[in-house]
């Protein structure tokens, strides 16, 4: 352990950096005695607020009502990295590789909503530090850039614009001794994940959508005509339900094996002055990724501090939900190491925040939707680690599923098959630890192993 990765850990505070950016909203109030609506939504992240906001559209009168169980975006939604991608496949590659009759469509659906959602947040007036610079993938070993160079390729099949980076080209993007080669692509987005909920939260109440908060959902039953969902101090009944409530336990028990929790980790600097990022070639202020399946993502805050987080991606055991598990030394640690190995002229830097969160990982990596009670509940689940922008679309999709509308969304499959269940405990933590090692392996070594091989020929695979 390097002690100057200790020391710049000293004076970290253990909560999410995107908090102290922005003012605390006052909590919606509890929902109490018993109401009817149009339309109810369970979960108050991204899911639910678009759900919500684009529902008002649709239905400019109409009661809309938000439940949401503490208050919005304090899971995932507001601790995320705050990368927007053009994508809702977690990847052109994914895209590619699990749906390979529909990715040319899936490619552009993805780039589409990016589109619309900045054209959501400019009508909206959603002040969320949202900017569009670009994404820089960079590779650190031969096989990586092997990887990227099959990237670059997959890009200009299919008409996304790239430009290939190596030595004095990469520099100017940005100079860690440890990438020799990078892909950026300039249509990717940044945003600040707090405002962005804030912000969405704000826009709802202010069209109407009746939002509560502190209003857990205990259980949701049928009636003949409608749902009743009862909430600790009442219930709500409506003829349609949407359910935005990512990793948590279901409301439906059938969809509880169909994604696991893994805890994904960051931490930010200390603001950096324009010398120190002069010093790493990062002028601009474009995201990065490396190309690892073991990755780290980084990016500048409005306040030019690094955000730099993944790596370690911690799955525990019978998938236990708890905020204790969000704060990880040895994983901070490995960070701060990290970080100070890809930028050793920032190794006196200390770091400001540390966090993790819950990503609601499915075994394709890409969310699915559907619908369960004679369509009248419809659901949208399993972002795997890629949920800011298709959370957008994912909203989309559940209310043309609960209109019962036959849309372009609708009739993907990616969204209407259901990934495979994760199976029960012990098995799952087995194969989830076999599967980490065999990434672990594969990044050092570049080989892929027999345990890997055989969970791609079924089409599973294991990401954040
Ligand atoms: C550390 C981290 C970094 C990430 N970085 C990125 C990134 O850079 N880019 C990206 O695209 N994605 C990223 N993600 C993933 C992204 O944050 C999620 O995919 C997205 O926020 C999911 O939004 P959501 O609304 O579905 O879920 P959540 O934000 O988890 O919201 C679900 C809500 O439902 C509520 N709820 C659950 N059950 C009930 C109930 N019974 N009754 C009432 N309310 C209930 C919860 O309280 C919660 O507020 C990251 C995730 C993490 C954890």
């Amino acid at each position: 352990m390097r002690p100057s990765a200790l020391h710049s850990l000293k004076h970290t505070i253990p909560r999410p950096y995107w908090l102290d950016t922005d003012t605390p909203a006052q909590a919606c109030e509890r929902q109490t005695g018993d109401i009817h609506a149009d339309l109810v939504i369970v979960g108050g992240g991204f899911t639910g607020l678009w759900t919500a906001l684009l529902a008002r559209q649709r239905m400019p009168t109409g009661r809309i009502v938000l439940l949401e169980g503490r208050t919005c975006g304090t899971s995932a939604s507001g601790r995320s990295g705050g990368f927007c991608a053009p994508s809702i496949s977690h990847g052109v590659s994914n895209a590619l590789k699990r749906w390979p009759k529909e990715a040319e469509t899936l490619i552009r659906l993805g780039r589409d909503n990016l589109d619309e959602l900045e054209q959501d947040i400019l009508r909206l007036g959603l002040e969320v530090e949202f900017e569009r610079p670009g994404k820089l993938n960079v590779a650190t070993t031969p096989w990586q850039v092997e990887g990227l160079r099959a990237l670059e390729h997959k890009y200009r099949r299919h008409g996304i614009d790239c430009t290939w980076l190596e030595g004095s080209t990469l520099k100017p993007y940005l100079d860690s001794p440890l990438y020799s080669a990078g892909l950026y692509e300039p249509n990717y987005a940044l945003l600040n994940p707090a405002k962005m909920v804030r912000e969405l939260r704000r826009a709802c109440i202010e069209h109407g959508v009746d939002l509560f908060e502190h209003s857990p959902v205990t259980r949701l039953q049928a009636l003949g005509n409608g749902v009743l969902l009862h909430t600790g101090y009442g219930s709500v009944q409506a003829p349609r339900v949407a359910l935005a409530t990512n990793v948590f336990p279901s409301l439906l028990p059938a969809l509880r094996t169909t994604v696991i929790p893994i805890y994904d980790y960051a931490l930010t600097t200390e603001p950096l002055s324009q010398a120190q990022l002069q010093a790493i070639g990062w002028d601009r202020r474009h995201g990065i990724a490396d190309s690892g399946n073991q990755f780290h993502y980084l990016r500048k805050t409005a306040d030019n501090r690094i955000l730099w987080g993944g790596f370690d991606a911690i799955y525990p055991f019978a998938s236990k939900l708890d905020e204790g598990l969000t704060q990880r030394p040895e994983t901070f640690v490995r960070l701060a190491e990290q970080f100070q190995q890809t930028f050793p002229a920032l190794a006196d830097v200390s770091f400001s925040h540390a966090w993790g969160g819950i990503i609601d990982s499915s075994a394709r990596t890409t969310m699915f939707t559907g619908t369960t009670h004679d369509r009248r509940v419809a659901y949208a689940m399993g972002f795997t680690g890629q949920g800011i922008a298709a959370s957008r679309f994912a909203g989309a999709t559940m209310l043309d599923l609960l209109d019962g509308q036959d849309s372009h969304r609708t009739r993907l499959d990616m969204l209407n098959r259901a990934p495979v269940r994760f199976p029960p405990e012990p098995l799952r933590f087995i194969g989830v630890r076999l599967a980490q090692r065999g990434l672990a392996h594969e990044d050092r070594s570049g080989q892929r192993n027999l345990f890997l091989k055989t969970l791609d020929a079924f089409g599973v695979g294991f990401d954040s």
